[in-house]
Order: structure tokens, then sequence, then C-alpha cells
């Protein structure tokens, strides 16, 4: 496999190829980030992997990438291009005509798991970098290519914590397009998420006996002030930024009981909360309040993590100038997180990437062939742009 190999088979076969890799979540993504570092390395680049085993033990690699200049390098700058290898479950996969893993072309639309969130983007990523001679490069380009980016980003906290190529991407101060799918807008912001569980426990017994403590009778009075303060954080205006559409936190409950039984009396009774955190809004506030509701009614608090939201100046100049290679005038933010809010040690990013997020996480996700060659357009341009 050459440099030749992969700008002659078009971006159509290199995404095939690689949504053929199962790489869901909760498997290994080791063999598709493999197929991705022999492309990148056939292409010039060096590789330093970051692996890990996952919570269930489960091997798991990450890859950041570095092509350098064939002459002395410029001190500072350079291009970045940051994309996940994990894909979301394909349990109710169904197009009719496909299975998840054998990406189908039809009607001008690539049919697969991965195609739009975001394999297809990283394809396009590494065709533009195919078609930029290492000859015409004065500074260094990288691609960061992680892990469980769908469960919690995983992979990139490793990244963060344990490459030094990252460290280099951030002390250079390179400008890195993070390609999850945008429809090719520019982004310059999302919203970040936040997790608690507020539990109730009791004491199941057969209810017959009457010996049972139903663990609703606590959580139950708990829940007209977490309702209140839901409706606070919808209506009051300390909590909402009308930079995002929409300019809330979203919050949302979700109540569960175990066991279901209806002679069993309840054993435990929780409600999962679940916010999307923007900037400029005070989120310890929201945390004090929750506190106060967990300590009165004598609940358990579980975290189930925060991460925060990510945000740039829309008036940055990197922002300026992805504009002006997709040709908008305005860049959005978005309400979906990205690996960016663990990255966001690297001050300049963007968000960009072919298709649309609500082709994704579907049971027949898909990218246009459009979108795609659009990728290959502009994210060849903005690296010829920041590396050459
Ligand atoms: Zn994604």
């Amino acid at each position: 496999m050459n440099r030749e190999w992969i700008r002659k088979a078009g971006i159509q076969s290199l995404v095939k190829d690689l949504v053929a890799e199962n790489s869901v979540s909760s498997l290994s993504n080791v063999s598709a980030s493999k197929k991705v570092a022999d492309w990148l390395e056939s292409i010039g680049f060096e590789i330093e992997w970051v692996e890990y085993q996952d919570p269930l033990g489960v091997p798991k690699a990450n890859l950041v990438a570095v092509r350098r200049p064939l002459h002395a390098t410029l001190d500072i700058g350079g291009a970045g291009y940051l994309a996940h290898t994990d894909v979301v479950p394909v349990d109710d996969w169904n197009t009719g005509f496909n299975g998840p893993f054998e990406a189908v072309e039809r009607n001008g639309r690539l049919y697969g798991r991965g195609t739009c969130d975001m394999k297809g983007s990283l394809c396009c990523a590494i065709l533009a970098a195919s078609q930029i001679e290492q000859a015409s490069q004065k500074r260094p380009l990288f691609m960061v290519v992680t892990a469980d980016e769908e469960v919690g980003m995983h992979g990139a906290q490793h990244v963060d914590q344990r490459s030094k190529l990252w460290k280099e991407m951030i002390q250079r101060d390179v400008v890195g397009i993070i390609g999850e799918p945008t429809e090719m807008q520019v982004v310059h912001g999302h919203k970040g998420t936040y997790g608690v569980i507020l539990r109730a426990n009791g004491q199941s017994a057969h209810t017959s006996t009457g010996r049972g403590i139903n663990a609703n009778y606590a959580l139950i009075p708990a829940l007209a002030p977490l309702l209140a303060l839901r409706d606070e954080t919808e209506t009051s205006p300390e909590y909402r930024n009308t930079d995002y559409d929409p300019p809330t936190l979203t919050w949302n409950m979700v109540i569960k009981n175990e066991p279901l039984a209806l002679n069993v009396t309840t054993a435990t009774a929780e409600v999962q909360i679940f916010y999307r955190p923007m900037p400029g809004v005070d989120l310890s506030r929201i945390e004090k309040r929750l506190r106060q509701i967990q300590q009165d009614y004598g609940l358990e608090w579980i975290d189930r993590g925060e991460k925060p939201s990510w945000y740039v100046d829309s008036q940055a100049p990197w922002i300026r100038q992805m504009l002006y290679l997709t040709g908008q005038d305005q860049s959005q933010t978005v309400c979906y997180g990205t690996d960016g809010s663990v990255l966001q040690d690297l001050s300049k990013l963007v968000v960009c990437g072919p298709g649309s997020i609500e082709q994704a996480h579907r049971k027949d996700e898909w990218v246009s062939i459009d979108q795609l060659n659009q990728a290959v357009e502009v994210y060849t341009q903005a690296f010829r742009k920041w590396a050459c």
C-alpha cells in the first residue's frame, strides 16, 4: 500500500474498508485503529500509540500521528485533525438492503454504521493529507484518532494525559479540526454533559408479609423539589444561554425501580438526572441545590460524571478562516458534545465535518457522497493553510 493507492482508492472505498471493521464502543477498536495507522504510515505519518484497557478490560487504542516537513520546521503552528473510531451499537440496524458493517451506496448516499459518525470524516481527512506533498509542508500535520468517544470520551482522556505528540500540538498552538458531523457548518461551541443519580434504598420482602420497606416512599417527596429546580433551569435567565438552540440545559429525569414485581416491595428507587452545561451558566448553584435535596430526603448520591462545554470566540481568526474555506458567513453552536470537551488544552479548535448528526446513531445511518467530497476539499485547503 502506498500513497498512490490511497489517492486512487477514492473516498467511497476507503469508507467501505473502515466501516467493515466492527468497532462498536463495547468491542475493541484496535483493528480499526491499525487500518488507520497503516494508511497514515503509507502517506508519510509517524504513529504514536496510546493504548489502554477500558473499564471492562477490553483493549482500546488511540493513535496520534504526525507528518513533519522534510526540512527545518517553524517553531509554532501546524494543522491538526481529530476523530474517533468507535461507533454506536447496531442492535436495531435495519435498512432492508445491507448489514451495518457493509457500507452500500444508494442514490448518492453511503449507508453503514460509522459512515456519518465519523469514519467517513476520518477517511476524508486521510485522503486530504494524501493530496498534500510533504515537501510543501513548513509545519507539521497531526491526526488524533481516539477510542470510546461515544461512551464517556475515555480515549481522549488517555490522549490528554499521556500523549507526547498531543503535548507538542498544544505547545505549537496548532489549529485542530474536530471532524464530527456538522453538515460542513463551522461550529465554534457545543454543550457539555452532567449526570447524577439520587437513590433511595429500602428493603425487599413479599408484600404479603408487611415486612418490606418501599424505597419509593423516600424518593417520591424529593421529586417535587427536583421538578421545581428543573422548571427554574428552563425559565430563569441565569440558566440560559441564547447562543444555543435550545438555549436551556434541557434537563432530563429518568425514574427507575428495582425490582418491578407488584407483589414485592421496591428495594431501590432512583432518579437519574442529566443535563447539558453551557458556557456562562453557573453549575455550582445547581449542584448545591441538588446536594441540599439529597440531604433533606436522605438519598444516596452517585456521580455520573461531568464533561464541560466547549466554546471559542466566533470571531477568532481560525474560525473566520474555516468560514472562508467553506463559503459561509457565520459559525454556529451545537447541542451535542465531542472530544473537544476533554481536549480543550488545544485552544484553537473548530468542529466541522461531513453529514448531519440527524443521520448518525440511526438504524439507517448514512452520509451523502457530496458531503464527503466537500470535506476532502475543505480539509485539503485547511491543512495547506496551516501546515504549508
Ligand atoms: Zn461522533
